[in-house]
């Protein structure tokens, strides 16, 4: 009905990938109404309330809204303790601020799922030469290749953690690579092992991503801390900005100190009039998060239809919001996010092009018509102009955006076309 201004074959194509779709869309539903729940629990459990929401100025002492707002994240991500902050201006900033505060001179971090994220990379001082990088503090580095660069090697991981290996850090999502993102239930079998053999190895989750996608977080099955962006999953779309760390008591307040300065720690900090912003984002999150993972399942499903490759598939079991698609061609990889832009509600009338950003060798094409700045639980596509040609989607306020953007887009590339040239 909704795609009735679309060539036939395209409405049979659209009807046949919503009833094929159907199981994973319900199972997703059920995901979010936990999730919902457990969200629903917590803000009873910490008395949210109208007061909750006054603006904190100053010194932002004595701030019983940002207090229950820490709370609410500790109680659903599983941790005793949280800090969720505009003054962490964003998930590289939180997770920085958790490694720095984790790792002294002389003690190790070890990545057991690969190299890390691209932002980290000056952070720890693989790449760059930052007089402040955690190598260039004295601090000790490693990483642990995945095997077929797909899975995380758990022997090879054990075999590296030594008596100067003070924390051993995940990446749950795939970030910018062709690797699967890491499940819940992959997370916990790795934790277990290490956490058998060497218990006092604290194990840190870069979270992003992957927040409400799947019933369980990491601190649900062993990890010690987690960190993660406001202008993704958690952040339903409604926070402005912001970082959030959440675990151990004695591992969130080295965070406050970190963040702000040894002494003060968690209890100053003005909010600036954000924490309605934050709860309620947060109290939606579980929603808009669900309503990503269906777009990202449809866009799945119906390029698979028109024979481009996609990862995940449409069946896989999912734990970020990431979907990656694989075109044939530089200029279909363009024209994609060319539409996309232009079935957004900021910016539509924008034209993207591919641009040499920092730190990327190829050119890189973004699309993002979003509210906030470079948010991406809002409608993304962007990825470096190089084969595989492969464009990184995700976000979606509401899964009709993603549903019409997406259909849009491949009526442009492939039916279009085809009709014009009779
Ligand atoms: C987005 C992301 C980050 C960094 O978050 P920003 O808010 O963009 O700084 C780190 N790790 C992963 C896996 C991410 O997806």
């Amino acid at each position: 009905m909704w795609a009735k201004q679309y060539p036939k074959q395209l409405q049979n194509i659209l009807n046949k990938v919503e009833q094929q779709i159907q199981p994973q869309i319900s199972h997703i539903e059920t995901i979010a109404l936990m999730n919902q729940k457990k969200v629903l629990d917590a803000f009873k459990k910490h008395q949210i309330s109208e007061s909750s929401f006054a603006q904190s100025t100053g010194y932002g002492y004595n701030d019983t809204g940002r207090e229950q707002l820490e709370k609410v994240y500790a109680s659903v991500f599983g941790g005793e303790d949280a800090l969720v902050r505009p003054q962490l201006i964003s998930g590289t900033h939180a997770i920085a601020t958790a490694l720095y505060a984790l790792l002294s001179p002389g003690e190790e971090l070890i990545y057991a799922t690969g190299t890390p994220y691209d932002t980290l990379l000056d952070i720890i001082g693989i790449q760059g030469n930052q007089k402040n990088s955690l190598i260039n503090q004295g601090i000790f580095y490693q990483e642990v290749p995945l095997k077929n660069h797909q899975e995380i090697d758990i022997d090879s991981l054990i075999h590296q953690i030594s008596k100067k290996t003070k924390v051993v850090a995940f990446q749950r999502s795939c970030g910018y690579t062709s690797r699967p993102a890491f499940s819940i239930d992959t997370l916990q079998t790795v934790i277990q092992h290490v956490k058998q053999q060497f218990p006092h190895v604290i194990i840190f989750v870069d979270n992003c991503y992957g927040e409400f996608v799947e019933t369980k977080e990491p601190l649900d099955v062993g990890a010690d801390l987690i960190a993660g962006s406001l202008i993704k999953n958690p952040g339903g779309g409604l926070a402005e900005t912001g970082g959030y760390i959440v675990g151990q008591t004695s591992l969130i307040s080295d965070c406050a100190d970190q963040l702000i300065a040894p002494g003060i720690g968690k209890e100053a900090g003005a909010m600036l009039g954000v924490t309605r912003s934050f709860l309620q984002g947060f109290f939606l999150a579980p929603h808009v998060t669900s309503q990503a993972v269906k777009g990202a399942i449809f866009s799945a499903a119906l390029f698979e239809q028109l024979n481009i490759k996609t990862d995940p598939a449409w069946d896989n079991i999912r734990t970020d919001i990431i979907q990656r698609i694989h075109f044939p061609d530089q200029a279909q990889m363009i024209r994609f996010c060319e539409v996309i832009q232009s079935v957004s509600p900021v910016d539509a009338h924008v034209v993207p092009v591919p641009w040499m950003m920092p730190g990327y060798d190829d050119p890189v094409i973004m699309a993002s018509g979003s509210f906030i700045q470079g948010s991406s639980i809002e409608l993304s596509a962007d990825g470096p102009i190089r084969p595989p040609y492969t464009v990184f989607l995700q976000g979606g306020l509401t899964y009709e955006h993603v549903k019409l953007a997406i259909t849009e887009a491949i009526y442009q590339l492939y039916f279009l076309k085809e009709h014009e040239n009779g």
